[in-house]
């Protein structure tokens, strides 16, 4: 097997065994290729999408994963690896705001607001309807919003909400990457909503979703281990890339030759790692930001009292902005029958601190503060699980993709292939099934020469195919 133009098989060296490259070694092992090595920092495999067992026997994900495809490739290799084993659910998402539940998508469920917030959302929409033809382009996510959604929705719920998640003022982030990832307004169905009480609730692409039986989100990587298991190097952190000598470093003193080299460590720790690279090309990496999370689950000595998926939590006197319901995924996250679980996501920044020295507790008063736990419930409590990625959300800012445009193609002119989550720093194309994917195309494309359709190119080259 060949690369187009290349006079041998090319040798290819893997940075990072989470779902990106776990995917592109499941892809080589299943053509039967040989020359290649899967290089993992880490002891296990997984990266975000790992998941814990903790020492109470709760089951816990990095933050609420489930899973939705948009790929024929991605929805065999989980019937494969996973044959029966999953959960399919119906999405219950809601939002706690104005101490009450609300469906998602908010911005087409306000009827059940106060009456103020239903007329400023309301009127907001229809002053945006009206403007529509008119307004200039929105420069960020914050004038985005008061475009699309207007001021009322904009002010009581999508910008505290994305400030929650993001960690990141609207004015900072651009709204090229919303795509589906936002329900948009539509005023007809905002006024059949409060005046026919219409709920809507089967919006978007997770309205439907899969979880794994047993052992949480993490299976399914575990369960790709043993297809690349003969070439996985765990606890081999790469440190330094010499594109000119064509090998990688890693922290115990070895080197690796590769012809390609798929990197899915963050952008920001690789383009200092590699040598030589211009300064144009650091300075663009030092302007890509990233949130961290406080991923906190509580584990509680009785039943779950709530048939609820997930809830957003948009309102500032609670430091989580999403619980999941992880003991509805399945009977066997918990250790005993009867049982809650409840997993909670909170965000950090430079621009939004949280103590990670009293996140626990914090979390546990909110869950009490809007009823999902009682007071006596805290007597119950049997798990406390705490784990602290240090980056989980690549920040959209409305520098990004200038500084991508200048990243990636000195990169892929090195045959460098950053991809995957952090690697490529696209959130839009960020979840488990766009990474496995990006794995998976970026062997195909080497050694097949076939297109890669959920990369993005940013910068040269980057019109044309491959933009979604
Ligand atoms: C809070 C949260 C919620 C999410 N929810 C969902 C969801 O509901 N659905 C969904 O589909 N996706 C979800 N995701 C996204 C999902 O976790 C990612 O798509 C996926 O993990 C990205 O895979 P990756 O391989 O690109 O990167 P990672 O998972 O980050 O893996 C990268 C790997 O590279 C290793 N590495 C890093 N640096 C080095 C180095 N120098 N040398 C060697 N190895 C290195 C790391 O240890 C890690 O194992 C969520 C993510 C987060 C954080």
């Amino acid at each position: 097997m060949t690369r187009a133009g290349a006079g041998r098989d090319p040798r290819i060296v893997i940075i990072g065994a989470g779902p990106t490259g776990l995917g592109a070694g499941y892809r080589l092992d299943e053509l039967g290729y040989d020359d290649w090595v899967l290089l993992e920092a880490g002891d296990r495999v997984g990266g975000l999408a790992t998941s814990f067992v903790d020492e109470a026997g709760f089951t816990w994900d990095i933050g609420g994963h489930v899973m939705f495809s948009h790929y024929d490739y991605y929805d065999r290799l989980v019937d494969r690896l996973m044959g029966g084993e999953y959960s399919t659910l119906d999405r219950e998402a809601w939002v706690w705001m104005e101490d009450r539940f609300i469906p998602y998508p908010f911005q087409n469920n306000i009827r059940d607001l106060e009456p103020q917030t239903v007329f400023d959302c309301l009127m907001g929409a229809i002053r945006a309807a009206a403007a529509a033809d008119t307004a200039p382009p929105p420069a960020d996510f914050g004038e985005w919003v008061t475009q699309t959604m207007g001021d009322g929705i904009g002010r009581h719920f999508m910008i505290p909400y994305n400030f929650k998640v993001w960690a990141t003022p609207a004015d900072r982030m651009s709204f090229n990457w919303i795509g589906e990832r936002v329900s948009v307004v539509d005023v007809e169905a905002l006024l059949r909503n409060v005046l026919f009480d219409k709920p809507e609730k089967r919006w978007g692409p997770n309205s439907t979703f899969t979880y794994p039986l047993r052992g949480g989100t993490g299976h399914l990587y575990e369960g790709m281990r043993r297809f690349v298991e003969h070439k996985l190097e765990l606890g081999t952190r790469a440190v330094a890339v010499d594109p000119v000598a064509r090998c990688v470093t890693t922290a115990d003193g070895r080197t690796f030759p590769y012809d390609v080299l798929l990197t899915t460590m963050p952008l920001d720790a690789l383009v200092p790692a590699v040598q030589g690279a211009p300064d144009a090309v650091r300075a663009a990496a030092t302007r890509l930001t990233s949130s961290g999370s406080h991923i906190v689950g509580i584990g509680v000595d009785r039943p779950t009292d709530s048939d609820k998926n997930w809830i957003y939590f948009p309102e500032p006197d609670v430091p989580f902005y999403r619980v999941t319901y992880l003991s509805n995924y399945s009977p066997y996250i918990t250790p005993q029958p009867g049982q809650l679980a409840l997993l909670t996501e909170t965000s950090h920044s430079a621009f939004k601190h949280e103590d990670p020295d009293t996140i626990v507790d914090r979390v546990v008063d909110g869950l009490v503060r809007t009823g999902l736990l009682t007071d006596e419930d805290r007597g119950r409590i049997v798990s406390r699980w705490h784990c602290a990625p240090a980056q989980s959300y690549p920040v959209p800012t409305v520098e990004r993709d200038e500084a991508l445009g200048t990243i990636q193609p000195w990169l892929r002119a090195q045959d460098i292939w950053s991809r995957g989550r952090f690697g490529g720093w696209l959130y839009e194309i960020g979840n488990m099934d766009h990474s496995a994917m990006q794995g998976v195309e970026f062997v195909d494309h080497v050694l097949r020469g076939e297109p890669e359709t959920v990369w993005i190119p940013r910068g040269e080259g980057a019109a044309g195919a491959g933009i979604r």
